[in-house]
């Protein structure tokens, strides 16, 4: 693979010290960003194997979907949105994972995936594949990296994992990572912990151990969830905990102090009138110093892949919710979609334009659809008006996927 130059952006670099360079230019080499800085300091007669101009652009890292529902792509806005959560999982995500063919989910996955792609997602976490073979041949046509668990639930009487099962499913994705190095990254997941059995959890914390791998699963439906994850033997600094909003604050706290990370889905959560405003605490736990990353969430109520458009919603939400500006700012949001959710998952190469990070970007560009130029504050425009819309490029591991808002022929 060969060197990709991308010149004349605002570079957006999500690092730690919050850095924008107005004209700047980012290098890729070997799929990594070998360098990036001030287009003034680029050498005359840089040579470079592909180059895009950037002008008038917003070049930010490659989003990241924390906590996806591919499968789900299949029953997209069916049900009524008048059903509550509950009745929405009994009547249309239950019989949906039952009914699952290894064929159907494989190419909602693909699916999924090439949409999440367009609006500017190159990592995806899907905690909860059934037909791990299948969908991972198929996520192989399609370079986007997937973070990759499989569906584990053991004590509910109608999808049924066995511990081994669970395990077998695990090492089929471990495999599949050793193939395909940094585009498929194993991850030890139960869809809730309360509802799972004690061996189940034992069995995964094992792996999960061995592997270093980060464990998932849906948190917020009783008391002491987190005491039971520890007792299986969970690193809690390698947990991430999903669907933050049933929480007790004092046990979401506790986590938080320990290391813990939290991802949570706005349009799942908002569209089941959940409250992520008042009971999503993500940016008090941030502040408490823990890891926060956003999702997509389930696709059977009103749902959106395009994660700008999440990150601006969770944004709004904790703002109005709490009757303060302050509370959250744009590079929280955007870091919640890149740099902190790469923390959460545990990827230290992705989320940020570093040197040796992964060369995964995202070209904004509002003329795209004939909308006015950035003027101000690059972040602000990312967060709140950019989105699926603006996508201009997408690159992936050095290798551009998406050119002008089509998808480009992978040779
Ligand atoms: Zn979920």
């Amino acid at each position: 693979m060969g060197k990709l130059l991308i010149k004349h952006g605002t570079i957006v670099s999500m690092s730690s010290e919050r850095g924008v360079i107005k004209d700047g230019y980012l290098l890729v080499e070997d799929g990594l960003i070998s360098e990036l800085g001030d287009v003034c300091d680029l050498p005359l007669l840089a040579s470079s194997d592909a180059l895009i101009d950037a002008d008038g652009s917003v070049v930010i890292p490659g989003i990241i979907d924390a906590h996806a529902h591919p499968a789900e792509y299949m029953i997209r806005e069916v049900a009524d949105e008048l059903l509550d959560g509950e009745a929405r999982v009994r009547r249309w995500i239950l019989p949906l994972y039952e009914n699952m063919t290894p064929d159907v989910e494989a190419m909602a996955t693909r699916m999924f995936l090439e949409e999440a792609a367009s609006c500017g997602t190159t990592v995806v976490a899907d905690p909860m594949m059934m037909n791990v073979g299948s969908v991972l041949e198929e996520v192989a046509k399609v370079n986007v990296r997937v973070v990759a668990g499989a569906l584990s639930w053991s004590l509910r009487d109608r999808i049924y994992t066995e511990p081994k099962d669970a395990l077998a499913a695990l090492r089929r994705i471990e495999d599949e990572s050793s193939r395909r190095r940094e585009m498929v990254i194993p991850l030890a997941s139960a869809v809730d912990v309360v509802n799972s059995s004690y061996e189940l959890l034992e069995t995964l914390a094992v792996e999960a151990n061995k592997k270093g791998l980060i464990f998932t699963s849906h948190f917020g439906f009783s008391r002491n969830e987190l005491d039971l994850v520890r007792k299986a033997g969970f690193d809690v600094e390698r947990v991430l905990i999903a669907r933050v909003v049933g929480m007790p604050v004092e046990d979401a706290v506790k986590a938080a102090g320990e290391g813990a990370g939290f991802v949570a889905c706005p349009y799942t959560c908002m569209s089941n009138g959940g409250g992520l405003g008042r009971r999503g605490m993500l940016p008090e736990l941030s502040q408490l110093g823990a890891r926060v990353a956003l999702g997509s969430g389930g696709l059977s109520s009103p749902g959106s892949t395009d994660m700008l458009r999440v990150a601006g919603l969770a944004a709004l939400a904790f703002k109005d919710s709490r009757f303060s500006t302050s509370v959250v700012d744009a590079w929280w949001a955007l870091s919640a979609v890149t740099a902190q959710a790469a923390d959460a998952l545990g990827l230290d190469k992705a989320g940020r334009f570093d040197e040796g990070s992964w060369g995964d970007a995202v070209i904004l560009d509002p003329r795209l659809r004939g909308s006015g130029s950035v003027v101000g504050d690059p972040l602000i425009y990312a967060v709140y008006r950019g989105g699926c819309h603006h996508v201009k490029h997408v690159i992936i591991g050095g290798r551009t996927i998406l050119e002008y808002g089509k998808f480009v022929k992978q040779r």
